[in-house]
């Protein structure tokens, strides 16, 4: 930060994939080149769907292309329609999933749980209102008993976004159990990944068998086609890729939980940050490092401390920054303000986590954060954000 050598010298990453055994993820997709079966709900494609109902004891998995198609896939078998709410504290795809098919997000506060505040959300329903579309922010999940009631007091459709939750529990029931339908991301980036993919899960048999037909051209039979449909289809080599992940799951999460009480370990000391906590109780994949920086005891902004960490090759991440209300084709017509989520986006830095860092890396990161914490309005001065 002082313009000598950075502290890593390469980038330290949020999201480095997590990746299973090389030699079985080969050997799959050997076998699956020799079956010259590379689509189309092929044997590997309907072994990840059943791996993933069993471990999460949904009665139905339908393996997507991604999770953003997973989302618009859902809303519309749910026939969503007007109006959505929404978080706006979460990725963008969870608010274009509705816009994308002229449904409009109604962008909803969150609450110190990073999820949707039950109340805000009863605050917003009108007429208009179709769905409530909840978001289990970094694996822990929302409030599903208040939304639950406030969908069924108002003949709403309850929608959950999981893409941070595979594995994940919430009062003690696997996150993929609740609502009408939730839909999984499988991306790269996420805890399990398929290289590109997500999938959509639900315990209705009926919703199931729209999502399914949508998913693959709306065909009903061999050549009946009876409604309109898509290409949602995941391929066998991301099935060989999941499959391969799914088996090496429980050694993901415990390297992701060791990692974590690790950062918490060695952040603890450094005033003005906390480590977001995981319920014990609860399962969680233990995937995201979340820091919350509180300006007024740190004096300096957590722009400020990100830029510096990109100084020293730690990219650390602003989640969610300005808020899904405030990107360009939200901002003008939602003329929301949000002080709850707007105040969240100014605090929240995500830290690299996952299998490219050591325990001499988070001791690293750990001091470069004490030292900037402790000169602050010195770094602040060295650095530009932005
Ligand atoms: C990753 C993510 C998505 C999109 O999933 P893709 O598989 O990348 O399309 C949607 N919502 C949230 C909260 C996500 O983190």
């Amino acid at each position: 930060m002082f313009g000598g050598t950075p502290a890593f010298d390469s980038p330290r990453h949020v999201g480095y994939p997590n990746v299973g055994d090389r030699d079985r993820l080969l050997m799959r997709i050997n076998e699956l080149l020799d079956r010259r079966r590379l689509s189309n709900h092929g044997p590997l494609v309907q072994e990840f769907e059943a791996s993933v109902a069993r471990l999460l004891g949904v009665k139905h998995c339908i393996a997507v292309a991604n999770g953003t198609l997973g989302l618009e896939v859902a809303m519309r078998a749910l026939d969503l329609k007007g109006e959505v709410i929404v978080p706006a504290f979460t990725f963008i795809a969870t608010a274009h999933a509705l816009q994308w098919q002229q449904i409009t997000p109604v962008f909803c506060e969150v609450d110190a749980t990073h999820n949707l505040d039950p109340a805000h959300v009863e605050r917003l329903i009108t007429p208009r209102t179709t769905g409530i579309v909840g978001v289990h922010l970094w694996g822990r999940g929302c409030n599903v008993e208040a939304l639950t009631d406030i969908a069924r007091r108002h003949g709403l459709k309850l929608l959950f976004d999981a893409a941070h939750a595979f594995a994940c529990s919430s009062g003690g029931q696997m996150i993929g159990n609740f609502g009408d339908m939730e839909v999984f991301s499988f991306h790269a980036t996420k805890f399990i990944n398929t290289f590109e993919g997500g999938a959509v899960v639900t315990n209705d048999d009926g919703l199931a068998a729209r999502v399914r037909r949508m998913t693959n051209f709306g065909f009903a039979d061999y050549d009946v086609v009876d409604s309109v449909g898509t290409n949602g289809k995941m391929s066998e080599i991301s099935a060989a890729m999941g499959l391969t992940s799914l088996e090496s799951i429980d050694e993901f999460i415990g390297q992701n939980q060791v990692a974590y009480h690790h950062y918490r370990q060695v952040l603890a000391d450094v005033p003005g940050l906390t480590v977001m906590a995981y319920d014990t109780a609860e399962r969680s994949n233990y995937q995201y490092l979340v820091l919350e920086i509180d300006e007024t005891v740190t004096s300096i902004s957590r722009d400020h401390l990100m830029a510096m960490l990109h100084a020293e090759h730690v990219l650390a991440k602003r989640y969610f920054y300005p808020g899904c209300h405030r990107q360009a084709p939200y901002r003008t017509e939602n003329n929301v303000s949000l002080p709850f989520t707007e105040a969240l986006c100014q605090r929240v830095l995500i830290l690299p986590t996952g299998p490219s860092l050591t325990d001499e890396d988070r001791l690293k990161i750990a001091s470069l954060l004490r030292l900037a914490v402790a000169n602050g309005p010195a770094v602040a001065r060295q650095i530009q954000p932005g």
